[in-house]
């Protein structure tokens, strides 16, 4: 994700922008000792423990734990995504957001991309109210029981029966024919569809949305990004969705997101529908927390999405085969997101229903009444795995554990994960112990015998030469300077080698890269974590210079253990058959020298 806006821009930013500052406008900061410090707004607390290093660009909480830079404050704090905090905090520098080339758009377009969609949007709304076929569009509307202000905060619009209704309105013709950057712009708004050659012609384009009612989707600051539009008679497809544009990704929107929050900044849950008309019609039974995916099953990024704003998504789905399946799919998704903190349920409805016809015929209590017996995941698990099963059988159980492995190891460690196995323990009848040692075994054997020889690495609870000199790169990246040669140390096997000597190979060419920029660079890998954890212990050392001293000491003790290591390689050479290249000889020359 983080892949679309240049790295270096990121970089740029976090230098620009103030933590502090930042922070300071959400929760008001005082100034105690080096830091800045306040009552942390991420958990309850009398006394404050929120800290705020202007310093070091990062913030951290000693109470809750939580910490990040200005990017990660606001995904935190006002339930942004990545992208969203980047061009809120660019816009707080008066910097401009470069658009990745790869997606075939430039800054200038794309940025017109959003304006000439919300013409659009307009102009389809305004066809509603005014075309002469419209009438039809408000009945329809009006006989499926919509309100015109739901049909306002939604933008629901009309899009007129023609081939070139577009073309004619927003790219008109100069002599010859239509504008040729207009039209461009239109087909990159995934509003016009492009001629093939073969279709009678290059360089000739026609209405993607003819004769349908225009749902706009919004992305989460209320900018058109893209339309479904649905048939009103028996024309398929029923819907019809934009295409992928350098604005709109399918996998990561969500329709009705921006309008449930606009209409409550504090959202305690989310429920996932099937269609645009669903979302509204729950709306317009007062049910303003609904959302719809786009053609698309829930992904990932969609939860991720939600569970940055709520801590709780129910799933409404149909209760027939179709429906349990994508249910099901859902919920696989779901697994690595899930955790402390983050709910999902799920929701079945009766044989032949939808969420529309059944908040007409409930309203909003009733419907609310049953989403309040959603099933939880757990339960819907372990339902859908029996399902599968046949658990009279003698190797029944067997399966159901088989089943539940690979589905296990996609989750996060934690109390929920937890929970899932003492229930799978209880139906199998056996311990959980036992349960655990099943699981760990099977097909992921090497996997399992692997870890364990990890942990003890670190056993004398004494953090390791590797992890001091990261922790002190990640406080004063400029240390890097006096690293040294690295050549060497890359040969040597311990664990987060590769990642110090990858940090040192980046500061050589970066060199002025802050560690809040190093965070940022890492947020998306798995190391990232474990580097901001670093980020966040206090370095107890006086200022650069006590830091540089450490640092030397550390990387030097790590280079002998490497030429120790190199040597010990060498002689074994030397003594077997193959013997030594000359090279290798001067080395070992040059090695028993250095020790
Ligand atoms: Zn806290």
């Amino acid at each position: 994700m983080a892949g679309r806006i240049p790295e270096q821009f990121i970089e740029e930013l976090i230098a620009r922008v103030d933590i502090v500052d930042v922070i300071d406008s959400f929760v008001p900061l005082r100034k105690g000792g080096r830091d800045y410090v306040a009552c942390c707004p991420f958990h309850n607390e009398k006394s404050p423990s929120f800290t705020v290093s202007r310093e070091k660009q990062f913030f951290h909480c000693f109470g809750c734990g939580a910490h990040g830079t200005a990017i990660g404050f606001l995904m935190d704090y006002d339930h942004m995504d990545f992208v969203e905090a980047v061009h809120e905090l660019a816009s707080r520098a008066g910097m401009q957001v470069p658009v990745d080339q790869g997606r075939q758009a430039t800054t200038a377009l794309s940025l017109d991309l959003y304006q000439l969609l919300g013409d659009v949007a307009q102009f389809y709304r305004r066809q509603l109210k005014e075309h002469p076929q419209s009438q039809r569009v408000i009945e329809y509307l009006k006989q499926r029981g919509l309100s015109g202000g739901t049909a306002g905060d939604y933008g629901i619009g009309f899009a007129p029966p023609g081939w070139d209704t577009l073309s004619q309105v927003f790219a008109p013709s100069q002599g010859g024919g239509a504008s040729k950057t207009l039209t461009k712009g239109l087909i990159d708004a995934g509003l016009l569809i492009e001629k093939s050659l073969a279709d009678g012609g290059q360089g000739r384009s026609y209405d993607r949305f003819r004769d349908r009612v225009m749902f706009p989707i919004r992305d989460t600051r209320g900018r058109v990004i893209g339309f479904g539009g649905r048939v009103l008679g028996d024309d398929s497809p029923k819907y019809l969705n934009s295409p992928e544009t350098a604005v709109f990704h399918k996998g990561r929107e969500l329709y009705g997101l921006y309008e449930a929050r606009k209409s409550n900044r504090k959202l305690d849950r989310l429920l996932v529908v099937e269609g645009y008309m669903d979302v509204v019609m729950l709306a317009e039974h007062n049910i303003r927390y609904a959302v719809a995916t786009l053609g698309t099953a829930t992904t990932a990024e969609h939860l991720e999405r939600m569970f940055r704003q709520v801590p709780e998504v129910v799933f409404c789905f149909d209760g027939d085969r179709a429906g349990r399946e994508a249910a099901w799919r859902a919920l696989e998704n779901a697994l690595p997101v899930i955790g402390q903190g983050r709910q999902a349920r799920f929701m079945f409805l009766p044989d032949g229903e939808d969420p529309d016809s059944l908040v007409r015929q409930e309203q909003q209590n009733g419907f609310e009444k049953r989403m309040a017996n959603a099933v939880p995941l757990s339960t819907f698990f372990f339902d859908a795995l029996a399902e599968r099963v046949d658990l009279q059988s003698i190797d029944g159980y067997a399966r159901l554990v088989e089943m539940a492995r690979p589905l296990l190891v996609k989750m996060q460690t934690g109390v929920f994960k937890q929970e899932i196995i003492s229930r799978l323990a209880e139906r199998t009848s056996m311990t959980a112990q036992d349960l655990m040692r099943e699981l760990a075994g099977g097909t992921g054997a090497g996997h399992a015998r692997h870890q364990p020889q990890v942990r003890r690495s670190t056993k004398a609870n004494q953090p390791s030469l590797v992890r001091i000199a990261i922790t002190l790169l990640l406080h004063y990246p400029a240390l890097a300077q006096q690293a040294g040669e690295l050549p060497l140390l890359r040969e040597l096997d311990r664990p987060g080698v590769g990642l110090l000597v990858e940090l040192l190979e980046l500061l050589a060419e970066r060199p002025h890269l802050t560690g809040a920029a190093l965070l940022e660079r890492w947020r998306d890998r798995e190391e990232g974590r474990y580097l901001s954890q670093l980020a966040m212990q206090e370095v107890l050392l006086e200022g650069q210079e006590g830091a540089g001293r450490e640092f030397i000491a550390a990387l030097g003790k790590l280079r002998d253990l490497a030429k120790a290591r190199r040597l010990e390689v060498l002689r074994a050479k030397s003594q077997s058959t193959a013997g030594l290249t000359d090279d290798e000889k001067s080395e070992l020359k040059q090695l028993h020298g250095g020790v």
